[in-house]
């Protein structure tokens, strides 16, 4: 199988709802390009240098989302051309795009990060927290980022029932969260879920965007 071959079959199954992030982090310039041929836009990067290393060489058409942990430090690389963070993890990082983006008169698509995993060291809000920056900001306040959805990775078990039991409850926040606050907006209408391993039980659980790399690329080479 190749890279093409294995795109057009995840996209295939994919429901028309579903849109497809090809995760590229530790991949090729080139094997990013394969995809790209197959008409393949959207593309997540989880590091900073990886990523400004990549854009350089790749087509400006290319939608970059990136999907790890941001230092609010390194906010200002990417905020000239990236698309969407799936990844903002804190009230901090939020204000830092926003006043990086306004400096360039960007609009930043942002989803909010969910812990929703068992292992603490995954980033993310927790759902009390996430009500409560809600309770506290303006969303208009931030008139530079668009809040687009949430984003959430599940526990790396071979447990499909507790994977599929994560999502769920991501599902369910994600609806109340939306009719609480986000009613009267249109672009929250993203729910980030779905990996390699578990994006069929995403998607069977509302999931509107599945993040795939290792499905696509197959097994991960490069060393940086
Ligand atoms: C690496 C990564 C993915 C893709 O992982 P695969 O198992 O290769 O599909 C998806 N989301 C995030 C946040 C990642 O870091």
């Amino acid at each position: 199988m190749n890279i093409a071959e294995n795109l057009l079959q995840i996209k295939k199954e994919l429901p028309e709802s579903v849109r497809l992030v090809a995760v590229s982090k530790l991949y090729s310039g080139l094997m990013i390009m394969e995809a790209y041929n197959t008409g393949q836009r959207i593309f997540g990067e989880n590091r900073v240098q990886e990523l400004l290393s990549k854009r350089e060489l790749l087509p400006k058409d290319i939608e970059w989302h990136f999907i790890g942990h941001l230092q609010v430090n390194k906010v200002k690389y990417i905020v000239p051309f990236i698309h969407t963070v799936q990844s903002v993890d804190s009230l901090k990082l939020l204000e830092y795009i926003n006043k990086e983006a306004a400096k360039l008169d960007r609009t930043i698509h942002v989803l909010l990060q969910v812990h929703i995993a068992e292992e603490k060291h995954k980033f993310g809000f927790y759902f009390e927290e996430l009500i409560s920056v809600f309770d506290k900001i303006q969303v208009n306040s931030f008139p530079h980022i668009c809040f687009s959805g949430l984003m959430g990775m599940a526990t790396l078990t071979k447990n499909k029932a507790q994977i599929s039991g994560e999502f769920s409850k991501l599902s369910d926040f994600f609806k109340k969260v939306k009719a609480d606050y986000f009613a009267a907006n249109a672009d929250f209408n993203t729910l980030s879920m779905g990996m390699s391993e578990d994006y069929q039980l995403a998607i069977g659980k509302g999931s509107t965007m599945v993040r795939l790399g290792s499905k696509i690329f197959g097994t991960r080479y490069l060393k940086l």
